[in-house]
């Protein structure tokens, strides 16, 4: 049988089609804005990359291979990739894959979130645990630190650490995007990804509010703001709690999709080179720096932006400092399209803002500024910005500062090298003895290896703490860089409630002091602060957290004692 359709009712089905697909065409996010070419001269050389990106090394879905080659479909120069890992394998040497220079670096799992470390060679034992210790660690090797999607929904995956003096901070992270998009702008998203992946992904970034806290750390210190792309090419659907471990997952967004949307411009003195070793180097520095801004490529293009002031004959870009206190004059410029802003802010609050090219301010008042362009009018207030440059800071730098040093100027209670109270433990395969010497007492270990044991060694010491005592201080040293977890336990039933705090050791004396009130709880038996008056044992536990099963050290103690502050006087 022939279906006759008439021809009225054919017209009018394709005219339906047509105008459901120009509507759908119209609800598309838009592509880029073209930014007009700078009606200036820049003064120096950029390098657009990515930084934070996870291969097949651990959960990504590409190799390196095919992160350079997307990374070189999308214009970019250099990628910083940050598998995660705990800082013992060796990086690889930096190399130009696809004609993109690829940067290895590693992204650090500590028990208060995720620290990225660039430029750290192979660590000497497995970096993890409390953020401070990860981040002093990171600092001496060498290395410099981002605290990575610091203010992640998921709560195991956000920092925890904000009394370490970490060197950088993720304002912008492209999988919090994802997380913490309503479901229908991600359906939105989701719709159109297929016709226009990168500003469909960039659709879904609105403000950080990461930005308001950086302006917020900003003012006890120098800290470098970058965007991390965190890409995967993966989207998990029944996750885990770690990110990334479910085994239903679609290849979403891709990795060109995702270095479409932000990427970072890195200041040079001189352009990049051809030659990895010297051009990864260039990057690393100007990064640490500050000598970098994030451009959210999917808003507009091209990106053109500097960020600059003159105080008599100093001057600075951004991440420098102008220490005179002069009055001084803050220049920014960029090519923004006709809609765009350029904000300028002194101390997290706005203090100037232009719809023009250039923005001009001279001032005496010190403190720390920031630019941004911003496109308001792509979308309502709250739209993620298109450039944030990192800040120049005017007048003395605040320096952040660890926790001051603890009052030790009271009575101290020394505990006897040569007493009988020290004692070893350990588990049933590791091995473990004292070593006694004028003054001193250690132990040499080997921690166990095998997947039937959890291995540790530990030096212990049975005995109560002095009423009145507000921590334990020693002096130590080991036969190479370790990390010990002292610790300290109240005898209950089973294994006893512990509390610890880490110490680094290597082979020059090093004065170890550890308030009590620095303690943490260990395990799910203790909570709070440590229950001080009932300590029955003080341990130096070597485990596997900061190192290696089948390794094998030896440290030694002196001068153990417990310290107190001075008493008021009455
Ligand atoms: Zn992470
Ligand atoms: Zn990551």
């Amino acid at each position: 049988m022939r279906v006759r359709v008439s021809k009225r009712a054919f017209i009018g089905a394709a005219a339906l089609a047509s105008v459901a697909a120009v509507v759908a065409l119209a609800l598309l996010p838009p592509l880029p804005a073209s930014a007009p070419a700078p009606a200036w001269a820049p003064s120096m050389t950029t390098a657009r990359g990515v930084f934070h990106i996870h291969t097949t090394r651990s959960d990504g879905t590409g190799t390196i291979d095919d992160v350079a080659a997307a990374a070189a479909r999308a214009g970019l120069q250099f990628v910083i990739v940050t598998d995660h890992g705990d800082a013992t394998r060796p990086p690889d040497p930096p190399a130009y894959r696809s004609g993109v220079l690829v940067i290895d670096a590693v992204e650090i799992s500590t028990t208060g979130g995720h620290y990225a470390a660039l430029g750290l060679g192979r660590a000497p034992y497995p970096l993890a645990g409390d953020p401070r210790d990860v981040v002093e660690d990171v600092r001496r090797l060498g290395g410099f630190g981002i605290v990575t999607h610091p203010l992640s929904p998921k709560a195991d995956l956000a920092w925890r650490g904000w009394d370490a003096v970490f060197d950088a901070f993720e304002w912008l992270n492209g999988d919090s995007v994802w997380r913490d998009a309503p479901l229908s702008r991600l359906l939105g998203a989701a719709w159109a990804y297929p016709f226009r992946p990168g500003p469909s992904v960039a659709s879904l970034y609105e403000r950080p509010k990461a930005i308001a806290r950086w302006d917020a750390l900003l003012k006890g210190g120098p800290v470098v703001g970058l965007a991390g792309a965190d890409a995967h090419a993966r989207l998990g659907l029944r996750e885990g709690r770690e990110p990334y471990v479910s085994r239903v997952f679609v290849r979403a967004p891709s990795y060109e999709a995702v270095f479409r949307v932000a990427s970072l411009r890195v200041g040079l003195p001189r352009p990049l080179a051809k030659d990895a070793a010297r051009d990864a180097d260039a990057i690393v520095d100007a990064i640490r720096a500050g000598h970098v801004h994030t451009v959210v490529d999917a808003l507009a293009a091209p990106a053109f932006f500097e960020f600059s002031a003159k105080s008599g004959g100093a001057a600075a870009m951004q991440g420098d400092s102008l220490p005179g206190i002069e009055p001084f004059v803050i220049r920014v410029r960029s090519n923004p399209p006709a809609d765009g802003w350029i904000v300028l802010s002194r101390n997290g609050a706005e203090v100037h803002r232009v719809q023009a090219a250039e923005l001009v301010y001279a001032s005496d008042q010190r403190g720390v500024y920031r630019a941004e362009v911003c496109l308001p009018a792509r979308r309502a207030a709250g739209l993620v910005p298109w450039i944030v440059g990192n800040p120049i800071y005017v007048g003395e730098r605040e320096r952040r500062a660890d926790a001051a040093p603890a009052d030790m100027s009271g009575p101290a209670a020394s505990l006897d090298a040569a007493d009988k109270l020290w004692g070893v433990e350990k588990d049933a395969r590791s091995h473990a003895e004292i070593e006694r010497s004028a003054g001193g007492v250690g132990l040499r270990f080997t921690l166990a290896s095998g997947a039937d044991v959890v291995p540790f060694a530990a030096l212990d010491a049975t005995t109560t703490i002095p009423t009145g005592s507000t921590g334990i201080a020693f002096r130590g040293r080991a036969d190479r860089p370790m990390r010990l977890s002292v610790q300290i336990r109240v005898v209950t039933a089973g294994e006893g409630k512990r509390w610890q705090r880490s110490i680094y050791l290597d082979e020059r004396d090093r004065d170890i002091v550890i308030p009590f009130a620095q303690m943490t709880a260990v395990g799910a038996l203790a909570s709070g602060p440590p229950d001080v008056p009932n300590v029955r044992t003080i341990l130096w536990v070597a485990d596997t957290v900061n190192t290696a099963p089948g390794s094998s050290g030896r440290f030694r103690l002196d001068q153990v004692r417990f310290f107190s502050p001075r008493a008021p006087k009455p």
